[in-house]
């Protein structure tokens, strides 16, 4: 059975080993067994049931929430030569009876299908009719009420073990926590499935947490080092979305907004690009989830803090799916806790609900306070040891250094109890230091005795003790008030001088570049061969119309890059290259390793290749002129010339208006025969630049041409 998969493994998805629990889990479902897989993100769930399939006979149905992801892993199948299909409810009554045909016929070995769909007895009925080979339930945590991705038709999945019996089930997640478990194996009737638990490490992800100062300018400090790198920036509300994709983009970062806010449309548009354009920037609240599967993130950012260790560990998983190296990057400050804490008082729910709420927050805090190795600290709270600290995240790599700041710490305390328990930190810091303002005169606080009493540190140092002691609790933010901060049981000890308090040492030098990870994929010295293979890769995928990484992983192109193969036998060792693969594009990479491929390498030809990129990575020519410095003018001449070239679309080299882009197009389509020049029509569309008009006009030439 094993040699089978991995016959499997090598031709179809050519790959050499299987990794981790893989190689058990699919010999246990081939074999006809249950499993429930706990595997976290990029870990390969995946193959744990599309090698089966293969290898089964029947139909292997796949049950998974969400359209995208369907679509993509039926065509990263597709792409693989194996048959798969998504049924979904946007296909015509005609593509869904063709299907249905294909399916009778068993010219299908994978079928995709939404929770509602499959427990739709018609459906029910149907499958019954076929042979079915195992059933896959995908994202099976979505049968836990407590989570936040329930969904309630994957209840009704349970049926599935009287429906189907000897068809094997495996469920499949990426969240671990012991309640969600014995949930799906409760209520998904896995009581006989066999646990495949794997370690909830992900080590190409470097963690770094930096206190809130400056924190556009700290996130483009960040970004500096990643240009060209795909990531999603998180932040709390809808507009500072808005407000950071734009800023983002006007400092040459191509980026876009995603927030419940925006339209369907518009967001599913935002999405498409993402996964579609490599080096965009998606800036989202947590609405942007868990449709994500774009491998090749390669950071994420929180300008604000997550709610939970949870939800950290979630979202900042969606970077590095592909294994390779990846960034967490967080910057904090007190102004989230007192943000997080507001809307859990205001939140509804009991009690109780509020208190495990707040534990969790809790949590969060003391991951970002932590003085020990942040991964030791993220995976212990989820039960799971790490023997060494990593070696991979900032505190690891940078050291953290601690102070005894037991006397500022009693200090920082007294100004909250004189002042009287209602101040916020501004205020608090102001006594410390002894600032003389109406503030401080108003409440007559310049009489306090501890007013002037912390003159021998910095603002930046108080407000960072102010910090750490509502992290660990030693003070709270009184939400009944103005959010000032007051003293809490937890902080008597230390005020009666029976136990002392080692701070955190902010560190404010800048983080050495070797803790910089994503920046490191390729030397330049490979910059640009690199390119040219991403620029086929590229050409490829918008000719088969999918997203890039699933006509081959980057993973698979670095392995192109550093193992150089001349041959196709070579090139079927490299990893990622199955046979279907091999014999699609094995020629066309071949070539571009051997400096003869797309043309890349003309003269002028680096400026055009890279204002390509820019465009279709949704600057605009105004920044991109800037990125390029050149002029505008220059710009929309080149992007015309690329249009005409078939080098790049109209959408992705400007963005108009709709309404105005049609007026234009029938402007220019007006006359019978040959087309008008741009002067002829340029009159009647005064503000438009004429740059505009041209690339309209060369769009429209290609259409006439054809
Ligand atoms: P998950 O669903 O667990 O997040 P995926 O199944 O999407 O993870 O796999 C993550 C990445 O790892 C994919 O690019 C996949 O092709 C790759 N991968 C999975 N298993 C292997 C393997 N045995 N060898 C090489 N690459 C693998
Ligand atoms: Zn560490």
């Amino acid at each position: 059975m094993l040699d089978q998969a991995l016959r499997t493994l090598k031709d179809v998805f050519g790959y050499d080993a299987f990794r981790g629990n893989q190689a058990a889990i699919i010999e246990r479902v081939a074999a006809g067994g249950d499993a429930l897989v706990l595997m976290p993100t990029g870990g390969g769930k995946s193959l744990c049931y599309q090698v089966p399939a293969l290898l089964r006979d029947g139909l292997a149905v796949v049950v998974s929430p969400l359209i995208a992801l369907m679509d993509d892993q039926v065509a990263t199948l597709d792409e693989l030569g194996v048959e798969a299909v998504a049924l979904n409810s946007s296909q015509s009554a005609d593509e869904q009876r063709q299907i249905a045909e294909r399916l009778r016929a068993g010219q299908i070995k994978l079928l995709y299908l939404a929770p509602e769909r499959l427990v739709q007895p018609r459906m029910l009925a149907f499958l019954q009719s076929l042979r079915i080979g195992l059933f896959a339930i995908d994202e099976a945590h979505c049968v836990s009420q407590w989570g936040h991705d329930f969904r309630p038709e994957y209840l009704q999945l349970g049926q599935l073990a009287e429906l189907f019996p000897g068809v094997p089930r495996v469920a499949l997640t990426a969240t671990a926590d012991r309640r969600t478990r014995e949930e799906i194996v409760q209520r998904l009737r896995l009581e006989a499935a066999e646990r495949f638990l794997s370690s909830f490490d992900r080590p190409n992800i470097f963690y770094r947490i930096v206190p809130k100062d400056q924190p556009r300018k700290q996130l483009l400090g960040f970004l500096a080092e990643r240009r060209a790198d795909a990531g999603i920036v998180y932040c709390m509300s809808r507009k500072k979305v808005d407000d950071t994709a734009a800023f983002l983009s006007e400092q040459g970062f191509p980026a876009l907004p995603y927030h419940a806010g925006l339209s369907s449309e518009l967001r599913s548009y935002h999405q498409r690009r993402f996964l579609n354009e490599e080096g965009l920037i998606m800036v989202a609240t947590i609405a942007f989830g868990m449709g994500i599967d774009k491998p090749n993130v390669r950071f994420v950012a929180h300008l604000d803090l997550p709610k939970s260790l949870e939800a950290y560990y979630q979202e900042t998983g969606r970077a590095g799916r592909d294994g390779l190296p990846a960034d967490a990057w967080m910057a904090y400050g007190l102004q989230d806790v007192v943000f997080l804490k507001q809307m859990l008082a205001s939140s509804e729910g009991d009690e109780r609900h509020k208190r495990v709420e707040q534990h969790k927050l809790e949590a969060m805090l003391a991951l970002c306070e932590e003085t020990r190795c942040r991964r030791q600290a993220l995976l212990a709270y989820f039960d799971e040891e790490l023997a060494q600290p990593c070696g991979h995240c900032d505190n690891c790599v940078d050291g953290v250094q601690t102070w005894d700041a037991t006397e500022a710490a009693r200090q920082a305390l007294s100004a909250i109890y004189r002042s009287g328990q209602r101040y916020g930190v501004g205020h608090l810091v102001d006594i410390l230091l002894g600032r003389d303002n109406e503030k401080i005169r108003s409440p007559g606080h310049q009489h306090l005795s501890v007013f002037g009493i912390g003159k021998q540190r910095s603002e930046a140092e108080w407000r960072s003790v102010f910090r750490q002691l509502v992290a660990r609790g030693l003070a709270d933010i009184d939400l009944d008030g103005y959010g000032g901060l007051r003293l809490t049981d937890a902080c008597r000890p230390l005020l009666r001088g029976e136990t002392q308090l080692a701070l955190r040492r902010e560190t404010v030098k800048a983080p050495k570049p070797a803790s910089s990870s994503a920046s490191q994929l390729v030397r330049a010295e490979e910059r640009e061969q690199w390119e040219a293979l991403r620029t086929l890769r590229r050409k490829l995928a918008e000719e088969h119309g999918v997203p890039p990484y699933v006509i081959f992983p980057d993973a698979t192109l670095l392995e192109m890059l550093r193992s150089r193969p001349s041959t196709l036998s070579d090139m079927a060792q490299v990893s990622g290259v199955g046979a279907r693969k091999l014999e699609r594009y094995g020629e066309a990479f071949l070539a571009v390793l051997a400096g003869s491929g797309v043309g890349v390498t003309e003269p002028a030809g680096d400026v055009r290749h890279e204002l390509i990129s820019l465009a279709r990575a949704g600057m605009t020519p105004a920044q991109i002129a800037q990125q390029l410095k050149c002029s505008e003018k220059n710009v929309y001449a080149m992007l015309a010339e690329a249009i005409g070239a078939q080098q790049l679309s109209l959408d992705h080299a400007l963005d108009l208006p709709p309404d105005l882009l049609m007026d234009i197009q029938d402007a220019f389509l007006e006359g019978d025969g040959e087309l008008p020049s741009v002067a002829d029509v340029a009159g009647r569309f005064g503000k438009v630049p004429v740059g505009v008009l041209h690339c309209i006009r060369a769009a429209l030439e290609l259409e006439f041409q054809a």
